[in-house]
């Protein structure tokens, strides 16, 4: 069987594989002599491994999944250490793990425009099945990834298992976790942001050191998202499973809404140049789809990915579009502002979007991936309740609307899935969550940061006060780590896999809390 091990091992540099030579001499051959990929070099030299970034697949579709790869034999330099030439790189999809049953393959280039980025769409794919696929570039050869397609739409598979994270600060803590998470067996994974911080170095914490000052050009934001992707746990999980990725704010810049800076007087022109160099590192780094190729300082991310009829998880962008927090982004009351009915968290298009996919939705679980937590959590009982404007509360007309959407129109089992606070939580969702005696609408679970803040508590201290002022909030607690889901077409389990320790090597994971929500009843029960 393939493992987690083989995956680390064969990151490093592998001699030339003759199978792989003979398949890629064919695939040349194949190539009409006026195909884009003609003016670039099919034989380029590397002082080094050129994958030391590993591979990753993503977006899967019941026929085709995006197979990723980056060229940086130094990953820490600004070219990556490449020189500014289009370099011709094969690729080969295979349904075994040996490789020996090649069921795609392709010639595709890495340009420096794109920061020698890969993003291949292998299609004709059968539903529901693990692929394995590789690289080629010159004499070097990347390591194998394992991927899958998605059950087909008119499928209702049995289960379905993946992984939740978000909020992996690099100076701030190992990311261990996803030595557990490789061991889990998944389908998928979806990170919901913040995959990387964009802080100066030795900002945030001692137990890694950033390269550089706060990121800015392209060049930083390349180098930045490359010193967090050379973590061998970090990409040795990309080679597992298909990842599903959505940002928050840190892949650009603290707490930003829309082309608005959290501080005051930066020049909105500055900001959309900056904007532009962080949306194109991370189209580069992730593996996208060609429809999210960014233009300019806009990068179209909120999608869809189905699988069969078990779940459809709609995955949202929620700070491109949004408006400016208001009262300055201090943690406020539900007042005015934050309730007022031009504030908006995704914009009209991608609201009206959502509403038509959950309207038309044949899936038994509708999940709404996205950033910040929807449970309006005030900690207090008294009328002055203060609420983070950054999230959901600060746009509370919007997602008391969403909310209300799903009651009225009887969405099938919607559950929400969150990250960006650094911490765990598990809640039960209302139209107005202070409300208490009204029904509960949906389920949501927010997935700790994996390594952002540090070693955190297991029960803070406000945790009993928390508890009995918020009955929406079925369990909170402050460690790292992720959570595992495992959804069947009865009911869905959320793990919340925590780790003990993030400050040194040798963390242990345990499974810390589980909740359970039945299909057709949205209340988040104890496992
Ligand atoms: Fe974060
Ligand atoms: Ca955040």
């Amino acid at each position: 069987m393939f493992s987690y091990e083989q995956i680390q091992r064969s990151i490093k540099d592998q001699p030339l594989n003759r199978r792989w030579f003979m398949a890629y001499a064919g695939a040349l051959s194949s190539i009409p002599l006026l195909s884009r990929t003609s003016w670039a070099n099919s034989n380029p030299t590397f002082s080094s491994n050129p994958f030391t970034l590993g591979v990753a697949s993503g977006d899967p579709d019941s026929s085709s999944v995006v197979l990723w790869t980056r060229l940086a034999p130094k990953p820490f330099e600004a070219a990556g250490g490449m020189t500014n030439e289009s370099v011709r790189v094969t690729w080969q999809i295979s349904s075994n793990d040996s490789m020996s049953n090649i069921v795609a393959s392709g010639t595709t280039v890495a340009a420096p425009q794109l920061g020698h980025s890969v993003h291949v769409e292998a299609q004709g794919l059968q539903p529901d099945r693990w692929y394995w696929f590789r690289f080629r570039a010159g004499d070097a050869e990347s390591p194998i990834g394992r991927t899958r397609t998605m059950p087909s739409a008119d499928t209702l598979a049995d289960s379905l298992k993946f992984s939740v994270t978000s909020c992996q600060n690099f100076e701030q803590g190992l990311f261990t976790a996803y030595e557990q998470m490789a061991k889990d067996d998944l389908d998928l994974v979806f990170h919901l942001g913040d995959y990387i911080y964009e802080y100066a170095a030795g900002k945030n914490g001692k137990v890694r050191t950033h390269l550089g000052a706060e990121i800015q050009s392209l060049d930083d934001y390349r180098v930045r998202h490359s010193q967090y992707r050379s973590d061998p746990l970090l990409h040795g999980m990309h080679a597992l499973c298909p990842w599903v990725v959505t940002w928050d704010d840190h892949e650009f810049d603290n707490n930003y809404a829309s082309d608005i800076s959290e501080e005051a007087g930066i020049d909105p022109v500055e900001f959309l140049v900056r904007r532009a160099n962080a949306y194109q590192a991370y189209y580069e780094m992730m593996p996208l789809r060609a429809r999210s190729l960014p233009s300019g300082s806009d990068m179209l991310l909120y999608r869809g990915i189905q699988f069969g009829r078990l779940a459809q998880f709609l995955v949202l962008d929620t700070r491109q579009y949004r408006s400016d927090q208001p009262n300055n982004d201090k943690r406020s009351p539900l007042n005015e502002a934050a309730m007022a009915s031009n504030q908006t968290m995704l914009g009209v298009p991608q609201r009206n979007w959502m509403y038509r996919e959950l309207i038309q939705s044949q899936s038994q679980w509708n999940v709404l991936a996205q950033q910040v937590m929807m449970g309006m959590v005030g900690r207090s009982k008294d009328s002055d309740a203060l609420y983070s404007m950054d999230q959901w509360p600060g746009y509370a007309h919007e997602r008391k609307a969403i909310v209300k959407f799903m009651q009225e129109r009887a969405i099938s089992n919607p559950v929400v899935l969150t990250g960006d606070i650094h911490s765990n939580w598990a809640n039960e969702l209302r139209i107005d969550d202070r409300l208490t005696d009204s029904a509960v609408v949906a389920s949501e679970f927010v997935a700790t940061s994996l390594s952002s803040g540090g070693n955190g508590k297991r029960e803070p201290a406000y945790l009993g006060e928390l508890l009995a002022n918020n009955p929406g909030v079925k369990f909170h607690n402050e460690e790292r780590g992720y959570i595992r889901c495992h959804v069947t077409p009865k009911s869905w389990q959320s793990d919340y896999v925590v780790v003990n320790d993030v400050t040194q090597p040798g963390g242990k994971c345990e499974t810390y809390k589980s909740f359970v929500v039945e299909n057709g009843s949205p209340k988040v029960q104890p496992a």
